[in-house]
């Protein structure tokens, strides 16, 4: 993912509309239930918890992206996923 990529879905993360948050929700939705998702470190946990209580606080296990924003990216999933 490039790195305007990644502060966009940051960005987004802070500040979806309804649009964005409803594609980020079929997005995380799928990766609950995916073998390769993994708790953030406590640190990372924290950080994602100071932004927005409510979301997850794991990241993907293949590109080590925190889900919280990755669902709110242009990428995509690097197991095709999504
Ligand atoms: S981004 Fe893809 S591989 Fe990573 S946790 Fe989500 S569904 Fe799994």
């Amino acid at each position: 993912m490039k790195l305007l990529d990644i502060a966009k879905s940051w960005y987004l993360f802070i500040k979806a509309d309804a649009e964005d948050l409803q594609k980020a929700e079929t997005k995380i939705n799928i990766c609950d239930g995916c073998p390769d998702k993994v708790q953030m470190s406590e640190f990372g946990q924290y950080i994602i918890n100071a932004v927005n209580s409510e979301s997850s606080t794991y990241k993907c296990g293949l590109c080590k992206c925190p889900l919280a924003s990755k669902v709110f990216s242009a990428g995509t999933c690097p197991a095709g996923n999504w």
